[in-house]
């Protein structure tokens, strides 16, 4: 009981702090200026051994994308998130969902019913923790973003639960 109040509380700082978050686009830039892969307009297909990764990445980006971490429920910055824009790749760049694909979902992670690009992202079959699931994959670097399940809305029934830290939002211009 007590470790859910102190979760809550989290997730409602999470939340507070998301709201007064002053230019996200700033920090971001800042976050890949070490990362030489990073490009949102480059498609080629990139084989980097996780060595390299580890060096050129923030730690928790590291953990989710490359070792397949999983962020706490409700605790990243896109669960809620209603902007209108473009979902990239937080390790190489690649375009992964547009806004207009993501769905209130109570899962506590950013759910989307589609990619923005039949080969945004690539599936593999995870059986870890005794469960039968199908892991998503960037299509460009083959980092983990998370899981896809069969239980989303119209038109595709598909929901693709993923990690906010290896998303990045861009905002569509005015
Ligand atoms: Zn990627």
């Amino acid at each position: 009981m007590k470790l859910k109040i102190i979760l809550l509380s989290m997730a409602m700082i999470t939340l507070s702090c998301q709201n007064n978050s002053p230019s996200m686009s700033n920090e971001k830039n800042t976050q890949h200026t070490n990362n030489p892969y990073y490009s949102r307009t480059d498609t080629t297909v990139l084989n980097v051994p996780d060595a390299e990764w580890k060096k050129v990445l923030p730690d928790s980006i590291y953990q989710v994308a490359r070792n397949k971490a999983t962020e706490m429920a409700f605790s990243g910055k896109y669960w809620k998130f209603e902007g209108l824009g473009i979902y990239y790749c937080a390790v190489c760049g690649n375009a992964l969902f547009r806004s207009d694909s993501k769905f209130a979902s109570s899962c506590g992670w950013p759910s989307f019913f589609q990619t923005i690009r039949k080969n945004s992202t690539i599936y593999k079959t995870d059986n870890t923790y005794g469960m039968s699931r199908t892991e998503v994959l960037c299509g460009r670097c083959n980092s983990h973003l998370g899981h896809i399940f069969d239980d989303g809305p119209p038109p595709t029934g598909k929901r693709y639960c993923m990690n906010s830290i290896v998303l990045d939002f861009v905002p569509d211009k005015q």
